[in-house]
């Protein structure tokens, strides 16, 4: 279900590469996944999350610290599916894969296509979950098929709705995660003078029907390393003043709450 970045038509996946109707091919790298990232797209050499912002989510996921959103998510899309037998999945800036993983305890056969825009996390993610489909692609450009997928996923990733609606089958459904008003406070506490809530916002979609908001809270508390390692996944980790790390391990833990706000919209054949 890759299409050809340069010719947008399908891609048929051989031995060691992908290869398009127009003859251009794209290899296989060693972990599994394909670069379908067309080299005048970057802006810049490695885009996306770098090495050690990969290493530092993964670190902190496989704490656990956010599974009630990966159980959430799980319980969703179990409801969405009915009583299909098989369906698509297409995770949309899918970072190194942590959130797809826990997908393998679905209700339902599915197959799994995740891509993002960075390398190192893209690597990362087909090293482990060998049962799905990983490319290195950007939202603004879905290496997808047209209305190929049941369900597609954005878990804090840009918003492309007409790329969204463009992948999905009519009918089928986008879920959308979103920082929640009070998701991470206790850490904006410890490292800013004023804090504020997230933006609440509720937004409608060209294509799409809006079905439900389904939010989920909890309070958390992270030591040491682990903080670091939380903070090195979050917006602020680029717009906070240095010594914010060293702050944190200072501080040695914090707790803090955590919430998600999944929304869900169904593609309605409109667009
Ligand atoms: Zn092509």
């Amino acid at each position: 279900m890759f299409i050809c970045p340069i010719c947008k038509s399908k891609l048929n996946k051989e031995e060691k590469i992908y290869l398009c109707e127009n003859k251009h091919s794209f290899d296989i790298a060693k972990q599994g996944y394909v670069n379908l990232l067309p080299v005048n797209k970057k802006h810049s050499d490695n885009p996306g999350d770098s090495k050690e912002m990969v290493l530092s989510r993964r670190a902190f996921l496989e704490g656990g610290y956010y599974d009630c959103f990966t159980d959430k998510l799980r319980e969703i899309i179990n409801f969405l599916i009915e009583d299909k037998e098989k369906i698509t999945i297409a995770d949309c800036g899918c970072g190194e894969g942590y959130y797809d993983g826990k997908l393998e305890a679905l209700d339902c056969d599915f197959d799994f296509y995740g891509f993002d825009i960075s390398k190192e996390a893209v690597k990362s993610a087909s090293g482990k979950y060998k049962k799905y489909h990983y490319a290195v692609g950007s939202c603004f450009n879905m290496p997808l098929e047209t209305q190929s997928f049941d369900i597609a996923l954005n878990i804090f990733a840009p918003m492309v709705e007409n790329e969204m609606a463009r992948i999905l089958k009519t009918d089928g459904y986008m879920i959308y995660a979103v920082p929640g008003k009070s998701h991470l406070m206790g850490l904006k506490k410890l490292l800013y003078e004023n804090t504020y809530e997230n933006e609440e916002k509720h937004t409608e979609y060209d294509g799409f029907d809006f079905v439900d908001r389904v939010s989920v809270r909890q309070e958390i508390t992270v030591n040491g390393e682990m903080g670091v390692n939380l903070f090195r996944m979050t917006p602020y980790y680029f717009k906070t003043e240095l010594g914010a790390e060293e702050k944190i391990q200072k501080n040695n833990g914090f707790t803090t709450e955590i919430h998600f706000d999944f929304l869900i919209y169904r593609k309605n054949g409109r667009a």
